[in-house]
């Protein structure tokens, strides 16, 4: 098999590490295989990067030019969608509906970046002396360093690139070792799009070694990270000692909450498909139930009820909902947060096991699971699993309530399921969470901003205001009726 070449500095070339394999999840086949970027590879891209963004027809380039390139990066994602969709299916075993999904929020994605740039502009801030003007500009930071994990590429990835290239910057991408499919064929559109080479670069390859080089790299001017609570923390530390900015993504533990007046019909469905969608690896997974006791046991029967219709399967068939766990070592690391639930009191209400279905014993497949008997204490509590493994504890005060589902170290979403809005309201104010979705779950939206509190994340992605993370602002003081200033005299 021919391997892949990488994206380094404009340039489609081999890269210069070790070599390195695409997996479907769904039976281990290789897919791609390809040599990471090494440590020159960086060096490379960040060269390119930091002579392209300063380059002056880059940088003199009005915002509305450069949102054409957007533009045509949406249009180009839109006539190969079922390209990237199979693509990003191949990369990381997303089930085809959801792949097709975040294919197509790429594509909006980038439209949403292009009008923003036609909208976007500085200040006139209000003049404090008659014959002084000012004004508050924003310019690019620089080169940026995108990192990005395995379980949504396609969609992290254009959540940072979109932005970051809408307000004049060179972006270096880092994807996931598990997925670098999608993120080299971005790279391929943004090419075709007629992005200036060295503006994208695209390194495949381990994060301790490419990731660490790269957000140490003197020329990095920013890191925008999505990814794990404990790599988010190590990257926050580089950038502290390098006085740059971080925007970090983080992990989750998020509670949904059902209330005694909820519509069960409603809720089940929706909490249903807030964990297992995406077999759980989703950092807003809804993966701390908390269900009123009044109506515990109907909601619970319902909820299994529809768990049990979930059909587990090779997820490149359009009728699948489960597909197979990223690897096989994620698959042993969610067996072990069950055997641990087990351990400490829990008992499996559904699930618990791999399906025994012949033909899905070559891909790191796992039934969805529902655990009772718990307390918020449980270290499948307190944990981020990412995998298909739902916790339920029943509740009947609501102080309490509030209390437990805000005792977690993580605060990126919560689940709210009720017909009385006042109430809901008061608890959406009361949960230390990012975003709260009131009888929904799970839905995005790229004009409204979206990130976590506590040790789920720092700065928000998404809406206007997003692409001014990517840019750094400029006073410039205009004396409209000069003075020599006689201070000296
Ligand atoms: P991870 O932190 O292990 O890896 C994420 C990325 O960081 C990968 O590209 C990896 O190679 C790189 N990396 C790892 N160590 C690095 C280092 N020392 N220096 C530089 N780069 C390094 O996370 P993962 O397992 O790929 O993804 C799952 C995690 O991502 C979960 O915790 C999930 O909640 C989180 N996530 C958060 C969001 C969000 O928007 N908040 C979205 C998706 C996933």
């Amino acid at each position: 098999m021919k391997k892949l070449d990488i994206f380094v500095g404009g340039k489609w070339q081999q890269g210069r590490g070790n070599e390195m394999h695409s997996r479907f999840p769904g039976d281990q086949h290789i897919v791609a295989t390809l040599n990471s970027a090494n440590l020159e590879d960086v060096e490379d891209a960040v060269l390119a990067a930091d002579k392209a963004w300063r380059a002056p027809s880059w940088r003199s380039q009005p915002s509305h030019q450069r949102a054409t390139i957007l533009l045509k990066v949406s249009a180009l994602i839109e006539e190969r969608i079922d390209e990237l969709t199979h693509l990003q299916t191949l990369d990381n075993g997303k089930p085809w509906a959801e792949a097709r999904g975040l294919v197509m929020s790429a594509a909006a994605t980038a439209r949403y970046f292009a009008a923003v740039c036609e909208v976007s502009g500085g200040e006139l801030p209000p003049r404090r002396q008659s014959d002084m003007m000012t004004l508050s500009t924003y310019q690019p930071v620089g080169v940026i360093a995108a990192i990005t994990p395995w379980n949504s590429p396609i969609a992290s990835d254009m959540q940072k690139i979109a932005p970051a290239i809408a307000a004049g910057n060179a972006v270096i991408l880092k994807p996931a070792e598990a997925t670098p499919l999608i993120s080299l064929k971005l790279a391929e559109l943004f090419e075709q799009a007629g992005l200036p080479a060295g503006l994208l670069s695209v390194l495949p390859g381990k994060g301790s070694i490419v990731g660490d080089a790269l957000v140490r790299h003197p020329l990095v001017r920013k890191i925008s990270f999505t990814g794990g609570t404990n790599t988010g923390r190590q990257l926050a530390h580089i950038a502290a000692d390098k006085l740059i900015t971080t925007s970090l993504e983080l992990g989750g533990k998020s509670p949904t909450i059902v209330l005694e007046d909820a519509d069960i019909e409603l809720a089940a469905h929706g909490v249903c498909y807030g964990i297992f969608s995406s077999m759980g690896q989703a950092c807003i997974a809804g993966s701390r139930l908390f269900v009123a006791k009044a109506i515990y046991k109907p909601f619970m029967e319902r909820l299994t009820a529809l768990t049990q219709q979930l059909i587990i399967g090779d997820p490149r068939q359009e009728r699948v909902h489960i597909g197979p766990l990223i690897t096989p070592a994620h698959r042993e690391s969610v067996i072990r947060y069950v055997t641990q639930a087990i351990n400490e009191g829990g008992t499996i209400r559904l699930g618990g096991e791999i399906p025994s279905d012949p033909s899905l014993q070559e891909g790191n497949y796992y039934q969805p699971t529902i655990i009772e008997g718990l307390t918020n204490q449980a270290s499948v509590c307190q944990e981020e699993i990412f995998g298909p493994v739902l916790v339920v504890i029943p509740f009947d005060d609501e102080a309490e309530l509030i209390d437990e589902a805000n005792d977690s170290i993580y605060g990126l979403a919560a689940g709210i399921w009720t017909k009385d809005y006042t109430r809901a309201f008061k608890l959406a104010d009361a949960l230390d969470v990012g975003t709260v979705w009131i009888n929904t779950y799970k839905v995005f939206s790229i004009s409204t901003p979206f990130g976590g509190f506590k040790e789920s994340g720092l700065g928000r992605e998404k809406g206007i205001e997003s692409l001014k993370a990517y840019m750094q602002q400029k006073s410039i003081f205009l004396a409209l009726n000069p003075q020599p200033n006689r201070w000296c005299e």
